[in-house]
């Protein structure tokens, strides 16, 4: 099992197709699972204008039996793994334990806060490999973006719900990516003069 985290925009979900499509060329058999992908629908969906349909994750889901139903499945490609309950994580491991799957799982680190979701401490904890992406995501600084801000109203949340879709036409809510440094210190970069 490998973790690739990173924060938003920093190519996750790319990666996850590509993987996806070089594993399919080699004859391999696999599920491709989201949770909340940007596009609102099953399917995984990349900034670059890639997509692919996949199984929507719910909180119900069994993992291991959603492999089972299937006639042969080599690997899993599981984008947006941070919002899986703790869990399917242990099913993950599960699958590649007993039953030779091999998991591939994407996601955020840490929420808006800066706090681990629970779902990727638990792939931390369990993933036999962990990869930090860092793919060109700056902060408005300059500085390698490291945390996810969330944004209500033009001012940085530091409170609320862990989860909470944004960026999306009908959502007061948006993301930004920020330095550590700006992160903490709420700044946003909109007049600042820096
Ligand atoms: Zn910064």
């Amino acid at each position: 099992m490998k973790f690739y985290f990173g924060p938003m925009d920093c190519g996750k979900s790319t990666l996850a197709l590509q993987m996806n499509y070089n594993h399919g060329r080699q004859g391999r058999r696999g599920l491709v699972l989201t949770k909340h992908d940007r596009s609102g629908e099953p399917r995984v969906t990349s900034r670059i204008g890639l997509g692919l349909e996949a199984v929507e994750v719910v909180d119900s889901m069994d993992l291991v039996e959603l492999v089972r139903g299937h006639d042969r499945v080599d690997y899993l490609i599981c984008d947006e793994a941070c919002f899986y309950t703790v869990e399917q994580i242990e099913q993950l491991a599960d699958l590649v334990d007993g039953h030779g799957v091999d998991v591939y799982a994407f996601g955020l680190a840490s929420d808006f806060r800066s706090v681990l979701f629970p779902a990727a401490q638990r792939l931390f904890e369990l993933a036999d490999e962990v990869c930090r992406l860092q793919v060109e995501v700056l902060c408005w600084c300059g500085r390698p973006g490291l945390l996810n801000a969330r944004v209500v109203g033009g001012e940085m949340a530091r409170t609320g719900e862990q989860v909470v879709i944004g960026d999306t036409d009908a959502s007061p809510v948006r993301y930004q990516v920020l330095c550590r440094r700006h992160h903490r210190a709420g700044l946003l970069g909109e007049g600042t003069g820096v």
